[in-house]
């Protein structure tokens, strides 16, 4: 039985900050033997720095009272490993304004850089990955998490975090692999999270994102951290605490037996749903005993697809360098999307500066959606 320890934050301001990591990172640091002696590499999100308003990365306030905190508590050595989508990790610490105060205090900020391949463990989906292995090097490894929505995922928290470890262009192989089989994703993102098998997981929703996350979307005051020594166990409690009882990644560790009960201990935040992406796909309960070749084309027409909002788009390609089958190319500055080979990654939504993509249910999925509605009425 794992513990989810949860801790109130109002605020980012110094004193809030290390109080609740007092309250909700210690007891975890403790439940893995301390920190003394050790030496620690933070694997933050920073997924791009778009400002202090815009929660896209980890909060650096937040990271840097868990850094001095990391310190206080004897910590040998300090790093924060991370291979951001755009910029490098130590500009993007730069940009936050924390640069200077994480030298100070002796923490090395670097890119991921040693890939080595790696046979996965037996119980994995996948045989061999290629992932930067500088975590192999510390004592202790703290996979530190935004509390986003996510496009293809719903949401990313802990365990989706860690998918960072892979080099960027390695992910759009991924994406490319599994194409529309969300479960397959899933599956990937729990066999990294089982090799690497961080010690502690950290999840910052003092400011959570909302909406077309996980770039653009819209910041809600969650005001809590969580923590735990597993990650599958506080993404399924913090995911719950958003609204979301069914993330896909949770169900798959369910289904292979990699999930355990947990308990909830401190300042427990009470259910705030948020506005969530629409979902990627569908589920086809009431079409059960349709004939398999319907079913199949049913289910091609319930997968949302990428959508452009034209005004918001300033023609800069970011989108169609970063789609894994070349199925989005710029026609007159602006995206067109082939969506007969779109594997709905969502990655030029993920990565889209200005906001300008959001994944949108097909006609089929809203008039599916209101069928399922209907029938559940008639038959409760
Ligand atoms: S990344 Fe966004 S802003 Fe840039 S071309 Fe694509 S849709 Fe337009
Ligand atoms: S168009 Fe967007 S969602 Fe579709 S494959 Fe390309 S990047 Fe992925």
């Amino acid at each position: 039985m794992a513990n989810v320890y949860y801790a109130s934050a109002s605020d980012y301001a110094e004193q809030t900050l290390t109080a609740a990591l007092k309250k909700a990172f210690l007891p975890v640091a403790e439940e893995v033997g301390g920190i003394a002696g050790k030496r620690v590499m933070i694997k933050p999100n920073f997924l791009e720095w778009k400002g202090a308003d815009i929660p896209v990365c980890v909060d650096p306030q937040l990271l840097l009272a868990l850094c001095h905190l990391l310190k206080k508590q004897g910590a040998a050595a300090i790093a924060v490993i991370e291979n951001p989508a755009v910029k490098s990790a130590p500009v993007i610490v730069e940009n936050m304004g924390i640069a200077s105060q994480l030298a100070e205090i002796g923490v090395e900020v670097k890119n991921c850089s040693e890939y080595k391949f790696v046979d996965m463990p037996e119980n994995s989906a996948f045989r061999r990955m290629e992932i930067a292995c500088e975590y192999k090097e510390f004592d202790l490894v703290i996979d530190f998490a935004k509390a986003k929505t996510h496009a293809m995922m719903t949401l990313t928290l802990a365990v989706k975090n860690l998918f960072g470890l892979i080099r960027g262009s390695e992910r759009l192989g991924w994406h490319l692999a599994v194409g529309r089989d969300f479960s397959r994703f899933a599956d990937m993102l729990l066999d990294i999270y089982m090799l690497v098998k961080p010690h502690i997981s950290l999840v910052d929703a003092v400011i959570a994102m909302e909406g077309n996350g996980p770039g653009s979307g819209t910041p809600v005051a969650l005001n809590f951290i969580g923590c735990s020594t597993d990650g599958v166990a506080l993404d399924a409690s913090v995911a719950a605490k958003m609204g979301v009882n069914d993330l896909l990644t949770v169900q798959r560790a369910m289904a292979r037996g990699i999930f355990q009960d947990f308990n909830e201990c401190g300042d427990v935040p009470g259910v705030k749903k948020i506005t969530l992406p629409d979902p990627p796909q569908l589920g086809l309960e009431w079409g059960v005993y349709f004939p398999p070749r319907l079913r199949e084309f049913l289910r091609r027409k319930m997968v949302a697809k990428p959508e452009l909002f034209a005004e918001r788009c300033v023609g800069c390609g970011v989108c169609a360098k970063m789609c894994p089958p070349q199925s989005l190319k710029l026609v007159d500055g602006k995206p067109v999307f082939k969506l007969n080979e779109c594997i709905r990654c969502f990655c030029c939504q993920e990565h889209c500066p200005a906001g300008a993509i959001i994944s949108r249910k097909t006609a089929f999925m809203r008039f599916a959606d209101n069928f399922e509605k209907f029938i559940r009425k008639i038959v409760r």
